[in-house]
């Protein structure tokens, strides 16, 4: 259908940070797939992985366990909120699975509370419930009537979170780092006023990490730079580092699920689930979070430089570990300078506000990254002459 934006391009393999079109041109990937290629393209322990398993089992209903899925349901809740795992194949389906939470808790807690809130350009999914918390109106608008009882607060404004606060909120859903609408960082006050909310008025704390979880920021988990720990975290993309996997972890006043309550036909299957573990390891391994922070601030002082390089053109640079943000000035359009990147050999990725993103693969080296300035620094020159 006519969803997408495409870019004129046609992928056909890819390597590390590396991915080649078709005639075999090669460009430096700093999309991942949104934030998906976690482990760079075609990392040989995931292909390993993904090969042993597809020769020993594929997909097994929910009705009956598999390993695969039992451990990773396990470190994915030692090494966050100690809860209870439901797998999904999604980051919209994590967030329909926490919106589902939150409103059987207000229900079965407290008989009324159905009221969510979320931030002003949030972006948490495209169904119908996740897209009812997306405090976008440009994606809501067309798909009205939407899901009862949403509404939006100001990030980072204590103030418009408390105006909108009540004991009819059963849960409020928040990005730590907000992706789509051009990479906005929480502030920890404002985190830590907004679970002293959540815990006055009984309602679940939801940190979609859909987008900033699984490493990106320099942590396993976005909310751990904060000492705010959320009730359920939603997690996906990177989580299967390009096998579609998405999962919830709840903690146990969030784990109000019963048999019966939600289900998935694909949901936690070995497949999904085995490249899942395999993702986990590979972040866990000593050393290779901090190696992300390291690049990331690497990466981060030469946007910044390149701001002062560029100050009519780079509005802003807002970023943290490998997930940063250029803000260009107005009539810089964020497509066109991606489509010139993508001319130079590099792929960026457009979002809200007139910014680029920057996703590098959680495995970029040094080297890259100074390559990937130097595209960026050409391009800024260009379009800086056109305008
Ligand atoms: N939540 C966040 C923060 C996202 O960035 C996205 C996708 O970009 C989603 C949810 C939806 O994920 P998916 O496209 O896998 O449904």
């Amino acid at each position: 259908m006519n969803t997408y934006h495409r870019f004129d391009v046609v992928f056909d393999h890819g390597k590390g940070v590396f991915i080649w079109d078709k005639d075999g041109k090669m460009f430096l990937d700093f999309g991942s797939g949104v934030a998906v290629n976690a482990l760079g393209h075609c990392h040989p322990e995931l292909v390993r992985t993904i090969k042993k398993q597809a020769e020993k089992l594929l997909h097994c209903s929910n009705l009956y366990w598999t390993e695969p899925q039992i451990e990773l349901a396990k470190m994915l809740s030692k090494n966050s909120l100690n809860g209870k795992v439901f797998f999904v194949n999604s980051g919209t389906e994590a967030i329909e699975t926490a919106i589902k939470l939150a409103r059987k808790f207000g229900k079965t807690k407290h008989g009324s509370k159905y009221r969510i809130l979320s931030a002003m350009n949030s972006f948490h999914g495209r169904t119908m419930g996740a897209l009812s918390a997306t405090g976008q109106m440009k994606y809501q608008e067309k798909f009205k009537p939407l899901v009862d009882g949403f509404e939006y607060f100001e990030l980072n404004d204590v103030k418009s979170l408390e105006t909108k606060f009540s004991k009819e909120v059963c849960g409020v859903i928040l990005e730590p780092v907000q992706g789509e609408s051009g990479i906005f960082l929480a502030n920890e006050e404002f985190l830590k006023t907004l679970r002293k909310l959540c815990d006055e008025y009984d309602a679940l704390l939801i940190f979609d990490e859909v987008q900033c979880g699984m490493g990106r920021t320099g942590k396993l988990f976005a909310y751990q730079h904060f000492n705010v720990e959320p009730d359920v975290l939603a997690v996906a993309k990177g989580l299967g580092g390009g096998f579609p996997i998405g999962a919830v972890i709840a903690n146990k006043k969030a784990d109000v699920f019963e048999p019966g309550d939600h289900g998935s036909t694909f949901g936690g299957n070995p497949l999904a689930c085995s490249a899942g573990l395999t993702v986990m390891k590979q972040l866990l391994k000593d050393g290779f979070l901090q190696r992300v922070s390291r690049m990331g601030n690497y990466l981060g002082e030469l946007l910044l430089k390149l701001q002062k390089e560029f100050p009519d053109r780079i509005e802003q640079i807002r970023g943290i570990g490998l997930m940063w943000g250029i803000q260009l000035v107005k009539d810089i359009a964020a497509n066109e300078f991606a489509k010139e990147c993508l001319n130079e050999g590099l792929l960026v990725v457009p979002a809200g506000s007139n910014t680029v993103r920057l996703l590098p693969p959680l495995i970029v080296q040094k080297k890259h990254i100074v390559q990937a300035v130097g595209i960026l620094r050409n391009v800024l020159a260009k379009v800086g002459k056109k305008a």
